[in-house]
């Protein structure tokens, strides 16, 4: 090298590598080389620079980093690698553009760039000011070498700064993905992301619960068990990363597992060209953010889940609560019903009890079941409770049986039991198939336990009403205890009284003020009468809004006298005002009476007293 030329080197050295410091301060994907190219033409005076990479020695990602908003790059292939071979062996490092013969080509020169081991890395084109001016192979040496300094300095700070990139996209990501709790919007993002940085692959999801997802995005598809590939099947269900190669359409797959902490939820697959490089620092980065993704993915699975468990827990609690509210029996079953309806999105509910061979369908069920056209389909379902010993959950139903016409499609019911027993069941449906979830079906079982419980329940503080002697209203005796205690003292005593009390026009009152102010005016009645009665006397309920009083050892006089004061009392002092009327009869040792008798002979009198205007009391003559 003359001295010429190491002052050309000298100063393409010293402004290349002084530039590329502002370089490093960057924050944006730039032109690496630019200023590279700017030096070689200014000190060289070339015109025409271009420079071709050796697409092996670089990843496809490298290669794409590079490329970004340079022109004057490519890369080459083998084959045209090969039109070199003659040269190459011969060690030279400059030789004429092979390709010279075509007047179009601006260049005239190729300088050899070669790597440490050697190996060529790029080969720099350009065109010489002077055809005939002549520069020393030693001078084309070092030339070479300074290129490919320049070179390896480019690929370091393009890797760190896309590292830098990759670390802040994949912090960007997970602080986004663990702050949302859609699936769908999980999964588009990790796309999304993906394909910002690796532009030149092609994306898939598959997933194994589709279902739960609201997607419109044809890059996420269920993962169809039968239909699916081999690999991604593998990939599914081992949770190893698999790579795949299809030699005929030289293509190549890569294959991710969705994987969370509690399983495997899906897969990524990536398909890309044959002939692109991925690196291993790719596929960890690929890796991590679809770990991400799918833990993501988990916990707002996990908070779905919960947020339904939480929606059931809450549906039973209601219903529970309505339950042992000691409803009449059509309000609990209105209610049922109506929660069902509401919670299954259920078109009907039907709540039927078996009674005598005979279908019960109690009121408050919805419409269908007020036809008896339905009880052939109730049969068909009873019996199915009965010989499986299960209970029923059908998706699409679809009889063999022509005379079972049902419009219904989901169908899902369970038995009521009372100790055992199938006293009835509870059926939702839909006419739509597979309307009904499994989780939703458990929840019905759930429901019907509580269901059945309480109409046991029922059934048995009925039974143990008529056992116990208060009535529960008006906290007065019962009929049964009153018709022991007139018994009794038919037997032992000399005389007694029995006053039967109607309340007048109690049906207005009910119609007007509601059944719960017609309950309170009971209430306050019996109060009047309990008020009224001394220690062995007994005051009852009869039945309905009548009462009764018995008076052992007491006169007809003394009794009317406490009917005419029960009367007055009452029309005084209840709210609304009411009154009342009240029939007497009488027993002494002259005339025995049975307790029925009595009943009837008062019966007759307050008959007497109703005609006679109500509001009054009336012994019986007889
Ligand atoms: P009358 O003066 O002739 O007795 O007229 P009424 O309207 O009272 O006629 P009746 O005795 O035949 O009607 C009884 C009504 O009392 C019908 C029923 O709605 C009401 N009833 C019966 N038991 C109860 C009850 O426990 N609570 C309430 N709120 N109403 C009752
Ligand atoms: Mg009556
Ligand atoms: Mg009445």
């Amino acid at each position: 090298m003359d001295k010429l030329e190491e002052r050309v080197i000298l100063k393409l050295r010293s402004k290349i590598f002084s530039d590329f410091k502002i370089l490093e301060k960057e924050q944006d994907d730039f032109n690496y080389f630019s200023i590279f190219f700017n030096a070689l033409k200014c000190e060289l005076q070339l015109s025409h620079v271009h420079f071709l990479i050796y697409k092996n020695v670089l990843s496809e990602n490298e290669q794409f980093l590079l490329s970004f908003k340079t022109p004057s790059l490519s890369f080459f292939d083998t084959w045209q690698k090969d039109m070199y071979t003659k040269y190459l062996r011969e060690g030279a490092f400059i030789v004429n553009f092979p390709m010279e013969r075509y007047d179009q080509v601006p260049f005239d020169k190729s300088l050899f760039v070669f790597g440490q081991h050697d190996d060529l890395v790029g080969i720099l084109l350009f065109k010489l000011p002077d055809k005939n001016h002549h520069f020393s192979d030693s001078f084309w040496e070092t030339l070479s070498k300074t290129v490919y300094q320049y070179f390896e300095k480019v690929m370091q700070l393009c890797i760190l700064k896309h590292e830098k990139k990759r670390y802040k996209l994949l912090q960007n990501v997970t602080s986004q993905l663990h702050s949302t709790i859609d699936i769908d919007a999980v999964l588009r993002k990790v796309l999304d992301s993906l394909e910002e940085f690796y532009p030149y692959f092609q994306y898939q999801i598959f997933l194994s619960n589709y279902n739960n997802i609201d997607n419109d995005d044809s890059r996420i598809q269920p993962l169809d068990y039968t239909k699916s590939n081999a690999a991604i099947m593998e990939t599914f269900i081992t949770g190893n990363y698999k790579i795949e190669h299809e030699l005929k359409v030289s293509k190549r797959y890569l294959y991710f597992p969705l994987k969370g902490k509690q399983g495997i939820y899906g897969v990524l697959k990536i398909e890309t060209q044959k002939t692109i490089l991925i690196s291993g620092q790719d596929i960890e980065f690929i890796s991590i953010l679809i770990g991400t993704a799918s833990t993501a993915m988990e916990n707002a699975h996990l908070y779905q889940q919960s947020r339904q468990l939480v929606n059931d827990l809450q549906l039973i609690t209601k219903v529970t609560k309505k339950l042992n509210a000691n409803l009449r029996l059509t309000e609990l079953v209105h209610n049922i019903s109506e929660e069902l309806q509401s919670a299954f999105y259920a078109e009907e509910v039907g709540i039927i009890l078996f009674e005598e061979n005979q279908f019960n369908v109690l009121t408050g069920s919805t419409p269908f079941f007020n036809d008896k056209d339905c009880f052939p389909f109730l049969q068909f379902v009873k019996d199915f409770l009965d010989t499986r010993e299960e209970s029923l959950f059908i998706g699409n139903f679809e009889p063999d049986d022509n005379d079972l016409v049902s419009p219904f499609r989901s169908i899902m019911a369970e038995s009521l039991k009372r100790e055992q027993h199938k006293i009835g069941f509870i059926i939702v449906l839909h006419r739509i198939p597979y309307k009904f979830s499994f989780n939703t079906f458990k929840l019905l079982q759930s429901i019907t336990q509580h269901v059945s419980l309480a109409f046991t329940n029922t059934i048995l503080r009925e039974r143990l009403e008529q056992l116990v002697i208060t009535d529960y209203l008006t906290k007065l005796y019962t009929r049964n205890y009153l018709d022991e205690q007139m018994q009794k003292s038919i037997e032992k005593d000399k005389q007694g009284t029995f006053l039967l009390i109607d309340i007048d026009n109690f049906k207005i009152i009910n119609d007007t003020f509601g059944h719960q102010v017609g309950d309170q005016i009971l209430i306050q009645i019996a109060k009047i009468i309990k008020r009224n009665l001394k220690m062995n006397e007994v005051g009852a309920r009869w039945g309905g809004e009548e009462l009764a009083i018995y008076l052992p050892n007491c006169s007809l006089e003394e009794g009317l006298s406490l009917g005419e004061q029960l009367v007055l009392e009452t029309s005084n002092s209840i709210d609304p005002p009411v009154t009342i009327s009240c029939g007497i009869s009488h027993w002494n040792e002259k005339n025995k009476e049975s307790p029925f008798s009595l009943f009837k002979k008062a019966d007759e009198a307050l008959y007497l007293a109703k005609n006679r205007g109500k509001n009054r009391a009336i012994a019986s003559v007889k």
